[in-house]
């Protein structure tokens, strides 16, 4: 049976559907990016709220700017927005059919209602998923990468936005004129400072396009910080066959996810927010609080992924938990985590590291989740500079071990030409695609032309004598040897 608000009281296979009233709903939360995770975390913490607490005025309208997300819109408009999230553990599956997204607008061809939804009196938050690429962010000068032609378009054009500031600008500014509040700006994507990171992007963006806005919203806006949480891989055919045999539900787009979930979330907000905390959510009263368990967590978790993908794509893997049932690639992981990379975490209060770990060794050997390889692939730009590059340059402060660390950059550039060890091409995805992977085939085995890089690699570490030589020994390995005879030089296992 097709998911739809019509045939809702049919689906009593799903553990849970919505119970309220979808039709006594107000978008009080306006949401861009609305992909997979999104749809397994916010949208799944607002559909409690809506389902415990009534909490009428909160439900999300979902915003798609990218042409691909004409799909999405295709998927939900049909089944009025709802969908099934299904978590899966090795105890078995359960179904969720979630109803807090309560309309999609897909944003080409609609520039105009996209702003008009944010700048209604009832949007009280604008919350985005729009991926690290999506915010123009130089990670080495920490500006607002103003030279991209997006960002130029949106900047000197009068014609419909393109990028998420060009959208919250317009937005903000008609706000600013008709004297309401500006809404909340909460990104919920993985990045260190994520909410900081938003604010300087976008309040840089408005100072050259709506100054006098921008002055306004510097005084008067939130941009709270938040630690994100949820392995949510990419929905693939098998998925919603399965979904339709277990439970008798058709659904065009279902989220697989794990049980696990977790959000930090900073108390700042400029214009009211739901009782997040009543649904498991921990509200945190200061930056600093999400500071300490954002950076474990995209160091660990996020840094572990990327560790691990690149070479277990060069040999040949296809889902995360075969890679970390491998013991060789388990105990690099194990050596990554706990040598390199746990050393430099501060201390939280009521936090076990060692604990944490082993929770993410279980979470990433979940069989049932069928992560790929290929999507922790996805973004490489994007996540190195986040995850993996801070704890090379902390560790070359403190003369500590940056051997496994930069092995998975040598992985990356070795990943970057295209081609894995059995010759097989594949498609690399990643906004700087095109350049990073002309300039990894002129480089071939040495690092050189990819750590001329500026945006990515600064001065520190391409000028840095222990990173360049380890580098350059790793690519050469892996060069000669493939990834799995260098991570044999890399891994002494347990006996
Ligand atoms: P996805 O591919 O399912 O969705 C990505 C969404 O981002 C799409 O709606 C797309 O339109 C939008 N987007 C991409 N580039 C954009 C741009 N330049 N401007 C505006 N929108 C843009 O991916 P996903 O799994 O939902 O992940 C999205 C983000 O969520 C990640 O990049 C990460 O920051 C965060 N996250 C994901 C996970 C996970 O396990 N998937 C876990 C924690 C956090």
């Amino acid at each position: 049976l097709r998911l739809s608000n019509a045939n809702l009281a049919q689906f009593s296979q799903a553990e849970t559907r919505p119970d309220y009233d979808r039709t006594q709903l107000k978008h009080g939360i306006v949401h861009v990016g609305v992909g997979g995770f999104h749809r397994a975390h916010l949208a799944v913490y607002v559909d409690r709220l809506l389902s415990k607490f009534a909490a009428n005025d909160w439900s999300i309208c979902g915003v798609g700017l990218t042409a691909f997300d004409a799909s999405m819109r295709d998927a939900l408009d049909p089944q009025d927005h709802l969908y099934t999230v299904i978590e899966r553990s090795a105890r078995g599956s359960s179904a969720h059919i979630i109803g807090s997204i309560s309309e999609y607008i897909f944003a080409p061809g609609n520039e105009e209602a996209v702003i008009a939804k944010m700048a209604d009196k009832d949007t009280h938050i604008v919350s985005l998923t729009i991926t690290e690429s999506g915010y123009y962010y130089n990670e080495n000068t920490h500006e607002l990468d103003v030279s991209n032609p997006n960002i130029q378009f949106d900047l000197t054009g009068d014609g419909p936005p393109r990028t998420t500031y060009g959208y919250l600008t317009a937005a903000l500014a008609r706000r600013y004129k008709a004297g309401l509040r500006p809404f909340t700006v909460m990104s919920c994507d993985n990045m260190q400072k994520n909410g900081s990171i938003s604010r300087n992007m976008l309040l840089a963006f408005a100072r050259l396009k709506e100054p006098n806005m921008a002055a306004w919203l510097s005084e008067n806006g939130a941009f709270p910080n938040s630690m994100v949480d949820r392995i949510t891989p990419r929905t693939v055919d098998e998925d919603k066959q399965g979904l339709q045999q277990q439970f008798g539900i058709e659904d065009a787009w279902p989220v697989v996810t794990e049980p696990f979930m977790q959000w930090v979330l900073e108390d700042n907000f400029s214009d009211g927010r739901p009782q997040f905390e009543d649904v498991g959510v921990q509200v945190v009263p200061t930056v600093r609080d999400v500071e300490q368990f954002e950076l474990m967590k995209l160091r660990l978790l996020n840094g572990g992924h990327v560790a691990m993908g690149y070479l277990a794509s060069l040999a040949g893997f296809t889902y995360v938990h075969e890679v970390i049932a491998d013991p060789l690639f388990s105990q690099y992981l194990n050596d990554l985590w706990y040598e390199e990379v746990k050393p430099l975490l501060p201390s939280i209060p009521g936090v076990d590291v060692d604990e944490y770990i082993q929770t993410l060794h279980s979470r990433f050997s979940n069989p049932t989740l069928k992560d790929e390889v290929a999507r922790i692939c996805l973004g490489g730009s994007g996540k190195m500079p986040q995850f993996i590059l801070p704890s090379i340059a902390e560790q070359i402060e403190s003369r500590g071990p940056i051997g496994r660390l930069t092995l998975c950059v040598a992985a990356w550039f070795r990943y970057l030409s295209g081609v894995d060890e059995n010759g097989k091409t594949y498609k690399i995805d990643d906004p700087m695609a095109k350049e990073l992977q002309a300039l990894a085939r002129e480089g071939g085995a040495s690092p050189n032309v990819l750590l001329g890089v500026q945006t990515l690699f600064g001065d520190d570490l391409r000028y840095d004598g222990r990173f360049v030589r380890e580098i350059t020994m790793a690519m050469r390995t892996l060069d000669r040897r493939g990834a799995r005879k260098t991570l044999e030089k890399y891994v002494e296992l347990p006996e």
